[in-house]
């Protein structure tokens, strides 16, 4: 294999030959990205779609959840390989715990094998949440959220704050995704550029307004003049998301929510466990209210179960856990005697008593369903002709760091002699981890 391809959880890529940047808009629904290129809020991004740039619709991966997306775009893989179904799960030891240690990890990074490779990377999260995961490999990482506690040794930054030049926003401001990308910013130009930069944004914005709405407009608009200040600065620029995002509402604007623990207990269903994969630390944002949902339960209950959670207007996908292993391509240990998903109107809770709805007074918008699986995709350069094809076929959020690095022209006509070929045609190669 030349030097200049690496094989990382069986798909080929090529090291980087320009400054490549990956960028997750968290929640972000195509719609936002529409609405917003119909009433010209993104200049940039119209101009470079307009000047050889691709934009579709793909698919993310189920649940359409952030740490699940997120390290599926960042490993290139479904979450069998990397073993990450949720924030959240149910540990061997029968307690919920959160999804953010790398010790969870079964897979590596891209980010981290390029660094092996000598690859100049960083991982930039708006959310801490991801930043341990990201950091798998020894891989320089930073949150704008703790931007204020933690510095980037590998980049000689003791701090981050005074090399962006302004504070770091909370966790419920608007503009904490922007400032993960001031840090890609303010490192290229102090630093230097990098050969592989990824920045993860968080989805405050979307789970509070719809396209359209005032802060909306605002967080659209921002991230447009940062995008463009990352093409000035010659990155090749990637843009998905890790999931859209719907409102889960009734006409009146309550919450939409079944909630499965009562919904058992009345079919008189016992000793079963409902836990909410959308669980994280940011509750404000959705009050642990998503579209799907995982139920342990004793298997004398299973097909009860599945019968009386099918029934459920709203719900739309009941599967064993044999199944699901399959459909959504599960790490079997790792997920739920039964698998629930539901419509893009529809959450599903624990408890009505679990849930604390003040949260989320002003509406409940919300993911984790088949329905929050379609996202943008987007490139900024010309592709081979061979990868416009693939990705007018469909593409999925894990495939974006193929088409940057692999199927951008600039960087197949530099590299003579290596065939580039969409993965779909590849025969998979054995991770060599
Ligand atoms: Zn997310």
């Amino acid at each position: 294999m030349p030097a200049n391809i690496l094989t990382i959880n069986g798909r080929e890529y090529h090291r980087p030959v320009r400054p490549t940047v990956a960028i997750t808009i968290d929640g972000c629904q195509p719609d936002y990205l529409d609405d917003a290129l119909a009433r010209g809020l993104m200049p940039r991004l119209q101009a470079m779609l307009r000047n050889g740039g691709s934009y579709r619709r793909g698919r993310g991966h189920m649940p359409s959840l952030t740490n699940t997306n997120n390290l599926s775009i960042v490993t290139g893989a479904p979450p069998v390989v990397h073993g990450i179904p949720g924030n959240h799960y149910l540990a061997p030891s029968s307690e919920e715990v959160q999804l953010v240690d790398p010790s969870f990890l079964r897979a590596p990074t891209i980010y981290a094998r390029m660094q092996r490779a000598g690859v100049r990377v960083l991982c930039i999260t708006a959310k801490d949440k991801l930043r341990r995961l990201l950091a798998d490999g020894d891989v320089p990482s930073i949150s704008a959220e703790l931007a204020h506690q933690l510095s980037l040794p590998a980049f000689d930054v003791d701090d981050v704050v005074q090399l962006v030049g302004r504070k770091n926003p909370g966790p419920y401001e608007w503009d904490l995704s922007h400032y993960a990308l001031e840090i890609g910013l303010a490192v290229t130009r102090e630093r230097g550029h990098l050969d592989l930069l990824y920045v993860s944004l968080t989805d405050f914005v979307q789970h509070k307004e719809p396209p359209g709405g005032t802060m909306a407009d605002r967080f659209y608009r921002h991230l447009d003049e940062l995008l463009g200040a990352y093409l000035d600065l010659g990155y090749v620029v990637g843009i998905t998301a890790d999931h859209g995002m719907h409102a889960k509402q009734n006409p009146d604007g309550s919450p939409r929510v079944h909630y499965l623990e009562d919904v058992l207990e009345r079919a008189g269903i016992r000793d079963f466990h409902v836990v909410l994969p959308i669980t994280d630390p940011y509750v404000v944002h959705h009050g642990a209210l998503g579209s799907f949902a995982w139920v342990y339960l004793p298997d004398r209950y299973r097909e009860r179960a599945r019968e009386v959670l099918a029934a459920l207007d709203g719900v739309e996908e009941v599967f064993f856990r044999e199944e699901s292993a399959v459909i959504y391509e599960h790490p079997i240990d790792r997920i739920g005697d039964l698998s629930v998903a539901a419509d893009a109107r529809t959450a599903l809770g624990k408890s009505r008593a679990k849930h604390d709805l003040s949260l989320v007074a002003s509406g409940l918008r919300s993911h984790g369903g088949r329905h929050e699986q379609i996202v943008p995709v987007i490139v900024s350069h010309p592709l081979a002709p061979r990868y416009a094809a693939w990705l007018d076929r469909g593409v999925q959020n894990s495939d974006l760091h193929d088409l940057l690095l692999n199927g951008i022209v600039a960087s197949t006509s530099v590299r003579p002699g290596v065939e580039s070929v969409p993965r779909s045609e590849r025969r998979a190669e054995q991770n060599d981890r």
